[in-house]
C-alpha cells in the first residue's frame, strides 16, 4: 500500500505516495456536542425509516425491482413527503449530506448482505455509538463501485487547529492538522464520551516531507526514556511515579485481605473483588500514561530526521539481569522500536538498528577511544583526549556516526 519515493535532488527530500487516513479528536462544547448527537440521531432515524419501508415493500408480490432502486423510491418519498410535515420541520436543521448518507449505507448494507459478505441489515442504535457523514455537494456522490469525484468536489482543509466540515460551523481539533489537505467526505463518530472526525487522504497532494535532520542517534536510556544526538532528551512523565506510588500504597493497604486462590479453592472476599477492580484500573491508567510518552516521542522524532539510528537491543537479556530489569521493562524500549519501525511510511523515515555488541557507550564519540563504563557512571571522561561528555548523549553521538558495517535495517 505504502511506497516511500527518493528523489535525488540537492535537498533531501523523501515523498510518501499512499492513501491515508487523518482522525483527529474533536474539541466541542456543550452545544456543538449536542449538535453532533443530533446529527448522528438524524442519521440514524433515516437509516432505520429506510430500512423498515424497503422491508414492507418486500411484502407487494407485484412490485418486481432491485433493491437499490426500492431505496431511490423511498428516497423520494422522503424527501418529497416525510419532510415536509410539519412534525418533522427539525430534520431541516441538518446538512443533506446527512440523510443522503444514510440512504447510501442503507444501499450498501442491502447490497453486502445480497452477496453474502454480510448479516441482514440491522437497526441501528444510540448504544452501538454514533456516527453520521458529511461530504460536499458541489456534484453527485458516486455510486457504489463509481470512480470517485473530481477535485472541485474537495473540502480544502488548512494545516491548524480547525476544520470546517461541509455544512457544519468550524470546529475546533484536539491536535493540530500540520498540512494543507484535501478531502470529499468526513465520518464524525463517538466513542464513549469522545467525538472524532476521520478523513481519507491522497497522499500524493501531501506536500514533500522535509527532515530537518539527516540522521539521529537515539539512546534509550536507564535514567532518561531517550537521549537523542540533536541534545534533546525525553522522558516518563512525573505523573508515571505518582501512579505508581499510589499503585504500591494500594497494594500494602490491602495486603491483609482476603484474596481467592483457586487451587486452595479459598472465595477470595468482596472487598478483596473490589480490590481487585481498583488495582485493573490503576495499572490501566500507569499503561496509558506510557504508551501516551512513547506515541508522542516516536512521532517527534519521526518528524525531526529521516534516518534514525538506536541500539539493537538484546532486550530479553536485559529484563533477565535482574538489576537491569525494572529500569528496561518501565522504559519500553521494545515498545519504541515498534513504534518508530511502523511510522516509517507515514513519515518517510527509515530506522536502523546498531549492533549490540558496537561500544555505543564505552566509546569517545569525539576522538574513538574504548574505555570501560561502569553502569553507574554518568558522564564519560575520555582518558584519550579529555572529552568530558554526559554518558547518554556521548552515546547517542555514537550511534549517529556508527559505521555501516555494524548497521542493519529494523
Ligand atoms: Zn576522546
Amino acid at each position: 500500500m505504502f511506497k516511500v519515493v527518493y528523489s535525488s535532488s540537492s535537498k533531501k527530500v523523501w515523498r510518501c505516495l499512499a492513501m491515508f487516513a487523518i482522525k483527529r479528536e474533536l474539541k466541542l462544547n456543550n452545544v456543538e456536542t449536542s449538535l453532533m448527537r443530533g446529527n448522528a440521531g438524524f442519521k440514524r432515524w433515516v437509516y432505520n425509516f429506510g430500512l423498515d419501508l424497503l422491508t414492507a415493500s418486500w411484502s407487494f408480490e407485484d412490485i418486481k425491482t432491485s433493491d437499490s432502486k426500492r431505496i431511490d423510491a423511498i428516497k423520494k418519498v422522503f424527501t418529497q413527503v416525510t419532510m415536509l410535515i410539519p412534525e418533522y420541520a427539525w430534520m431541516k436543521l441538518y446538512p443533506s449530506t446527512v440523510y443522503q448518507s444514510a440512504f447510501i449505507d442503507l444501499k450498501d448494507a442491502f447490497s453486502r448482505w445480497r452477496k453474502g459478505l454480510a448479516e441482514f441489515p440491522k437497526k441501528k442504535s444510540k448504544k452501538k455509538g454514533d456516527s453520521f457523514t458529511l461530504y460536499k455537494t458541489a456534484g453527485i456522490y458516486p455510486l457504489i463501485g463509481e470512480p470517485p469525484l473530481p477535485f472541485t468536489n474537495r473540502v480544502v482543509i488548512s494545516a491548524g487547529k480547525l476544520i470546517k466540515l461541509p455544512g457544519l460551523k468550524e470546529l475546533r481539533l484536539k491536535e493540530r492538522i500540520d498540512f494543507m489537505c484535501s478531502s470529499q467526505t468526513f465520518t464524525v463518530s463517538r466513542t464513549a464520551d469522545k467525538w472524532f472526525v476521520a478523513f481519507m487522504l491522497d497522499a500524493q497532494k501531501i506536500p514533500p516531507i522535509i527532515h530537518p535532520i539527516e540522521t539521529i542517534g537515539v539512546d534509550l536510556g536507564m535514567k532518561v526514556l531517550a537521549t537523542c544526538s540533536d541534545g534533546t532528551f525525553y522522558d516518563m512523565p512525573v505523573t508515571t511515579k505518582k501512579a505508581k506510588t499510589k499503585l504500591g500504597k494500594i497494594q500494602w493497604r490491602n495486603r491483609n485481605k482476603l484474596l481467592g486462590n483457586k487451587k486452595r479453592r479459598i472465595k477470595a472476599s468482596n472487598n478483596a473483588l473490589k480490590y481487585y477492580t481498583q488495582l485493573a484500573k490503576q495499572h490501566a491508567h500507569i499503561a496509558n500514561i506510557r504508551q501516551d510518552t512513547t506515541q508522542k516521542m516516536t512521532t517527534d522524532i519521526s518528524r525531526k530526521a529521516a534516518v534514525i539510528r538506536i541500539e539493537d537491543l538484546n532486550v530479553s537479556g536485559m529484563i533477565a539481569n535482574h538489576k537491569l530489569a525494572s529500569a528496561v521493562s518501565n522504559n519500553c524500549f521494545y515498545e519504541i522500536r515498534r513504534q518508530l519501525t511502523y511510522k516509517q511510511p507515514f513519515y518517510a523515515t527509515r530506522v536502523e538498528l546498531v549492533d549490540r555488541w558496537f561500544p555505543s557507550s564505552k566509546m569517545c564519540s569525539k576522538c574513538g577511544h574504548i574505555q570501560p563504563m561502569g553502569l553507574s557512571e554518568r558522564v564519560y571522561n575520555c582518558g584519550n583526549c579529555g572529552n568530558i561528555q554526559d554518558r547518554d548523549d556521548n552515546a547517542s553521538n555514537n550511534l549517529r556516526d556508527a559505521p555501516f558495517d555494524k548497521i542493519r535495517l529494523a
